[in-house]
C-alpha cells in the first residue's frame, strides 16, 4: 500500500525507521534480528537507503523485499540519480512492484567522498524531481516521499530558494517528504508553517536521530549541514568522558523528549534513523 494512503487512513500519528543495508551479506542475519526485534514497534513504514556507503541496488532491493516478505512490514526503497540510467532506474522499479514494494524515496544523493559538488552523470537526473516525474509517468502506481531539510539544504544558497526546489518536487508527484535529521524541534516547526504558507500542503515527517555515539555524530553532521544545539552538543561532550553508554542514554533521552514534543504538536509521525540498532528506538518508544 502507498505510504500516504495509510498516513491519509491514520487518526493517530505513527512512527516508521530507517535502515542501511549491511554491506555484507554475512552481516544479514543480525540485521533482520533487528528489524524483527522492532516489530514490536509496529512502524508504518521501514524505509531503506541506497547507495549511502557505497551499498548496492540490488542490496536495497533484495532487502525490502525480505523487510516486506518475511517480516511484514511495509518498505520504502530509497533511489537516487548517482549513476542514474533511465533503463536500470525502470527495471528496479519494476523489480519492486513485482515484489510488492509500493514506495520509494526520490534523491539526488550526495556528492561521492572527495567531492564538494554533485556532478550528474546523466543530465536527465540531475535532481530529485527528475526521479520524481520518472517514476511517477513510469510506474503511477508507486507511491513516491522526497527529502526535505529544514535547515536548508547545505548546498543550497538560500531557505527560499531550496523551498521552491521542494515545492517544484512535490508537484512533480512526491506525496509526502521526509526531513533530514534535527536537535531542535523549533527548526521543525517553523519549517512546515513556512512551507504552509508557500502552498504545501503534503504531510512533512520529521527525521529524529537518536545519538549513539559523539564520533557517529560526527561524522553525520559533516555531510548532512543539520546543527546541534550548544547546550547538547556541551551535555553530549560531558557524557562522553564517563564513557559510551552515558553519551547513547543521553541520545535517547534528548531523541525520546523530541519525539513527545513533536507528536504533541501536530507532527503527522516521527522517523527514526535507526542506526540498524533496535536498542535505541525500543526505549524512544517505552518512554513515549
Ligand atoms: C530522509 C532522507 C533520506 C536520505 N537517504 C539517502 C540515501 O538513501 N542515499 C543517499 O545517497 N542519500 C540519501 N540522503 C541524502 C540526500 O541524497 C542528500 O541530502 C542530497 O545532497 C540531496 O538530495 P535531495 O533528494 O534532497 O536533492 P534535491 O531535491 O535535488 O536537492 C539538492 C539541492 O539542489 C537544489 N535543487 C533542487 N532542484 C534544483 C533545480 N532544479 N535547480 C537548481 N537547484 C536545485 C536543492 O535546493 C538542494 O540544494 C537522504 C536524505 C534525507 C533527508
Amino acid at each position: 500500500m502507498r505510504i500516504i494512503d495509510l498516513i491519509a487512513a491514520r487518526s493517530e500519528p505513527f512512527l516508521s525507521l530507517e535502515f542501511f543495508p549491511p554491506k555484507q551479506e554475512s552481516s544479514w542475519p543480525d540485521f533482520f534480528a533487528v528489524a524483527e526485534r522492532l516489530r514490536a514497534i509496529d512502524p508504518l513504514f521501514v524505509s531503506v537507503t541506497y547507495g549511502a556507503g557505497g551499498s548496492t541496488q540490488k542490496n536495497t532491493l533484495d532487502i525490502v523485499t525480505r523487510l516486506r516478505s518475511g517480516c511484514g512490514f511495509t518498505p520504502m526503497a530509497h533511489l537516487t540519480c548517482v549513476g542514474a540510467d533511465a533503463t536500470a532506474i525502470d527495471a528496479f522499479l519494476a523489480s519492486l512492484e513485482t515484489a510488492g514494494v509500493d514506495n520509494v524515496l526520490a534523491l539526488r544523493g550526495d556528492p561521492p567522498a572527495g567531492q564538494d559538488a554533485f556532478v550528474p552523470e546523466n543530465a536527465s537526473f540531475a535532481h530529485a524531481s527528475d526521479l520524481v516525474r520518472f517514476v511517477r509517468e513510469r510506474h503511477p502506481r508507486l507511491g513516491v516521499g522526497v527529502a526535505a531539510y529544514p535547515e536548508k539544504h547545505p548546498q543550497s544558497p538560500s531557505p527560499e530558494d531550496d523551498l521552491n526546489h521542494l515545492k517544484f518536487k512535490l508537484g512533480q508527484g512526491g506525496d509526502f517528504a521526509i526531513t533530514q535529521l534535527f536537535f531542535d524541534n523549533a527548526l521543525y516547526f517553523a519549517f512546515v508553517a513556512k512551507a504552509r504558507a508557500a502552498g504545501i500542503d503534503v504531510p512533512i515527517v520529521p527525521g529524529i536521530l537518536p545519538v549513539a555515539s559523539l564520533a557517529g555524530l560526527r561524522r553525520i553532521l559533516g555531510f548532512c549541514g543539520a546543527s546541534v544545539p550548544a547546550a547538547y552538543l556541551a551535555a553530549l561532550e560531558e557524557a562522553d568522558k564517563q564513557g559510551p553508554e552515558a553519551v547513547r542514554a543521553l541520545g535517547v533521552a534528548h531523541a525520546t523528549a523530541q519525539a513527545r514534543d513533536l507528536l504533541a504538536n501536530g507532527a503527522p509521525g516521527v522517523h527514526l534513523y535507526t542506526l540498524n540498532k533496535a536498542s535505541s528506538c525500543l526505549e524512544i518508544v517505552k518512554g513515549l
